[in-house]
């Protein structure tokens, strides 16, 4: 089923991000990760991919594990570095793992690669999936603005272009202080961009997210969080119990002030997926009602 459909039925959508095992790596925990994801039942769950092109084939072969799993997936691919053929040769795994939903990435920029001669933007890979086929689209998005904007308003006009090229909705970059995602709806409704968005969550629970993935998304850090940090970076049980604290506390003010849904980056940890949504079922029950 297309995602765009899903919320044609339902005012917020329920979902999570997994990223796949290295190439080398067997298959067998992310199944199981998948298989307690399931059991959730989310709306989609949706699998990274490397820039590059490396990923693209790990990306395929968990969607289609997601796919057998009863659950729609959203297959994500970038074009930093790919050529049109590529794209073509990733499109075509992507549909034979019975993908009809991927969210159109340029990827980030990797020191030393070439880069790609046919691709720019995620609206050049958009316009190229559009014409391609059947696709549904989903489109990233900056509620702090992407760091290469010069500004707010910029990003927002760059994002109309993504749109214009065929995504149908949005899923945010992961963000702490839920101030900068009201504002950011704020300049999208200002701008007439009506599409569904979902607000991009990670729970803060390891030692390890703070010191990589908050660097790598740049996302700023309110004086809570970084309070939380501070006391428990080295308590592995107290940050984990933070951190989802924090998360389902997000979450609920999110759903409270009508998000169209919350797509939970659960970096392929089901506990943390479970404890969550047994935290936010009952909200999600009511605001979907
Ligand atoms: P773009 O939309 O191309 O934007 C990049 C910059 O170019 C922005 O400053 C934008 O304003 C500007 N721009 C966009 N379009 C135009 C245009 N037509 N003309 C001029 N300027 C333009 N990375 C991965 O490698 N793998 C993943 O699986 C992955 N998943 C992600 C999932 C989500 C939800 C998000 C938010 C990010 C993800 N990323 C992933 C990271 C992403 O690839 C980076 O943030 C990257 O720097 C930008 O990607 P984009 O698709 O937003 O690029």
């Amino acid at each position: 089923m297309k995602i765009s459909g899903i919320f044609e039925k339902k005012k917020a959508l329920w979902s999570f991000e997994v990223f796949p095992p290295k190439p080398t790596a067997d298959m067998s925990g992310v199944r199981q990760t998948l298989k307690e994801l399931a059991d959730l039942s989310p709306d989609y769950v949706s699998v990274t991919c490397g820039a590059g092109g490396t990923g693209n084939r790990r990306t395929a072969e968990i969607a289609s594990v997601i796919k057998e799993l009863g659950i729609e997936p959203l297959a994500h691919l970038t074009c930093i570095n790919s050529s049109a053929a590529d794209v073509e040769r990733s499109l075509g795994e992507l549909t034979a793992a019975g993908v009809t939903n991927i969210l159109a990435l340029r990827g980030d920029r990797v020191p030393g690669a070439e880069e790609s001669k046919d691709f720019r933007h995620a609206s050049d890979l958009a316009a190229f999936i559009t014409e391609r086929g059947d696709y549904d689209l989903c489109g990233a998005c900056y509620p702090e603005c992407h760091p290469e904007s010069a500004s707010p308003e910029e990003d927002i006009e760059n994002l109309k272009k993504k749109i214009d090229a065929g995504v149908t909705h949005l899923n945010t970059q992961l963000f702490y202080d839920n101030e900068d995602f009201y504002r950011f709806s704020e300049r999208l409704d200002k701008a007439g961009i009506t599409v569904p968005v979902q607000a991009g969550i990670m729970p803060l629970v390891k030692k390890s997210h703070v010191d990589k993935t908050i660097g790598l998304s740049g996302a700023k850090l309110p004086g809570k969080i970084s309070r939380m940090i501070a006391r428990f970076y080295d308590d592995p049980d107290s940050l984990m119990a933070a951190g989802i604290a924090y998360a389902t506390d997000q979450i609920a003010d999110l759903l409270s002030a009508g998000a169209r849904g919350v797509h939970l980056y659960v970096m392929n940890n089901a506990y943390v997926a479970r404890t969550i949504t047994n935290n936010v079922s009952s909200i999600l029950a009511s605001v979907n009602r």
